[in-house]
């Protein structure tokens, strides 16, 4: 058998340009038209032509980047998915991953860095922006793909502000980006505001030399609780948050997404991956965090920082078994709302579909909204009785007066407004008399 040829210059990798990229511009400039043989001839199998996400080959691959040959976490870290995934590592783990790889084991540290689950598998689907593609053609002379639309949860390029292109199947061959891909397609149920956000979590962790899980834990559940979502830090109805993550709009574009996230659709590995410390795949925490109802890009990104920085709360699994002393917590503003509107705990319930027990907390929870919500009622109910009592002074008043029957038929509504307002009760009987007197000497 011919050996494969490689060109007799390679190529230099763009930044940002992942692996699987860069082999296929080289199998553009190969002799052979086989991407097996370009493969043996870059990594010594012909699998690793099919690995789009990480090459198993990666030593060998090395070998070809000199600038990495050294150094193949950052190789990983700059021209890989694995960017979202390496800062989820410990140090420790990190050093095993670099001499797993320089020793050229058998590849179980691809599995293990992909945290890749039989029960819940994430794919990493080819993805493209075709203004990428016209970008890099003028200034690269080829399209590349890009390592940060690779991403879990990426569906728009954050540079560009469009809708990527998804290649969903499983490429047996090199490929570069086109816009003409055959079976590529965008998702269908794209809400562009939450879809910028998971883009730019996505980033934002890739940006991250290491994450404090503990800590982005913590706050992740103290702003659940701000927005509404559960009401303890210690603990949820597991149905309820599941139901939460499925009908939010980054739980229905993961439904959408079949050929990446549609694992994380359900919502159910949501309590889990909350109270149930473990190793978790990065993928949930840019789901979760992308669907925690930011008011933009920037807010979400700022406050995974904040989560991800010393500065943040650590708990160390502490208040799990010891919850402190909460502290009133401000019911969100939708909350508000609807406490405005309604009138009673089943309309309440109605309003915003949630259980008699939500309403509870949220009035024991905050001081400030039982205040108001009770103020409310009491001066709509003020209102309405003395609306009504006056109506029934003027049809008392156009008929025989008779001041005895008048305050028996509104007896309930007197007696209510002499508990609740006595001095608006006293001013209404003291009309009532005065002008009983009159009527009694026209009559
Ligand atoms: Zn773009």
């Amino acid at each position: 058998m011919q050996k494969p040829q490689l060109p007799a210059t390679l190529p230099a990798i763009e930044d940002e340009e992942t692996l699987y990229s860069w082999c296929a511009s080289v199998h553009a400039l190969a002799s052979g038209t086989n991407s097996g043989d370009t493969s043996h001839a870059l990594f010594g199998n012909g699998h690793s032509s099919r690995q789009h996400d990480i090459p198993r080959g990666l030593r060998a691959l090395q070998g070809h980047l000199s600038c990495f040959s050294d150094n193949c976490i950052e190789l990983l870290r700059i021209h890989t998915v694995a960017a979202c995934y390496l800062p989820f590592m410990a140090p420790s783990d990190l050093e095993l991953l670099a001499t797993e790889i320089s020793a050229g084991v058998k590849p179980h540290w691809r599995r293990r860095l992909l945290s890749a689950s039989r029960s819940l598998p994430i794919k990493h689907p080819l993805r493209f922006c075709s203004a990428c593609c016209a970008e890099d053609t003028a200034a690269a002379g080829r399209p590349f793909w890009h390592t940060r639309h690779q991403f879990p949860a990426t569906w728009v390029c954050t540079r560009h502000s469009e809708a990527l292109w998804i290649f969903s199947g499983h490429p047996r061959r090199w490929l570069l980006p086109s816009p003409g891909q055959k079976g590529s397609a965008r998702l269908s149920d794209l809400n562009t505001d939450v879809a910028a956000t998971a883009a730019a979590v996505g980033q934002a962790i890739s940006k991250l030399r290491i994450i404090n899980t503990d800590a982005l834990r913590s706050c992740t559940l103290n702003r659940l609780r701000d927005i509404g979502v559960i009401h303890s830090l210690g603990g949820a109805r597991h149905d309820r948050l599941a139901s939460w993550f499925c009908n939010s709009a980054m739980g229905r574009m993961c439904a959408a997404d079949t050929s990446g996230t549609s694992a994380l659709a359900d919502g159910n590995w949501v309590p889990a991956h909350l109270w149930r410390k473990k190793r978790d795949h990065p993928a949930r925490w840019i789901a979760l965090w992308s669907a925690l109802q930011w008011r933009s890009a920037d807010e979400a990104c700022s406050a995974l920082m904040e989560a991800c920085s010393d500065a943040a709360p650590t708990d160390k699994g502490q208040y799990l078994l010891f919850e402190p002393q909460e502290h009133p917590t401000r019911a969100p503003d939708h909350v508000y709302a609807a406490f405005e509107i309604c009138e009673s705990y089943e309309a309440v319930m109605a309003h915003l579909h949630v259980s008699r027990g939500d309403v509870v907390r949220w009035l024991e929870s905050d001081p400030e909204l039982r205040r108001i919500w009770k103020q409310g009622i009491h001066s709509r109910r003020l209102h309405v009785t003395e609306h009504r009592l006056r109506k029934s002074m003027i049809d008392w008043l156009a008929s025989k007066p008779n001041l005895e029957g008048f305050l028996e038929s509104n007896e309930a509504d007197l007696h209510w407004l002499a508990r609740n307002a006595p001095s608006a009760h006293q001013a209404l009987v003291g009309n009532l008399r005065r002008r009983g007197a009159v009527a009694r000497t026209l009559f």
